[in-house]
């Protein structure tokens, strides 16, 4: 059997009603509904930045696996929200890959250099 409520957009309610009655889960009890739904809200958004250890902007690879690898045991543990933990995972990504070019900019800077240097040292000889 049906639910007989009404949903707040107006139309039947279309879960099933329990065996106990002729209303579904939800509507034979709404104020239990109310606080899980509340519980639940609560539990995705728990997270205080306070209580997360602080980290400097990385500049390296190794200080953003120090990065990543707190949020990941931050999640596990339930003191960081997977959509935020998964926002760090987005944002750590893109930051490895500018840290990557940076690097490879850096090193071929070196190496130009190093090259001109050499040039400059001995003057071709003419045959
Ligand atoms: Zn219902």
């Amino acid at each position: 059997m049906r639910c007989e409520s009404k949903t707040r957009a107006g139309t039947r309610c279309k879960a099933m009603a329990l065996r106990t009655g002729k209303r579904c889960n939800f509507h034979a009890d709404p104020e239990r509904h109310r606080a899980l739904a509340a519980a639940g809200g609560r539990r995705r958004s728990i997270y205080r930045a306070e209580n997360l250890k602080h980290f400097a902007p990385a500049t390296s690879a190794a200080e953003l696996a120090a990065v990543v690898g707190q949020t990941l045991c931050d999640v596990r543990n339930g003191s960081l929200d997977a959509k935020t933990g998964n926002a760090v995972g987005a944002l750590a990504s893109c930051l490895l890959s500018v840290i990557k070019v940076d690097s490879l900019e850096t090193r071929m800077a070196a190496v130009e250099k190093f090259i001109k240097e050499e040039r400059n040292r001995e003057p071709r000889r003419a045959h």
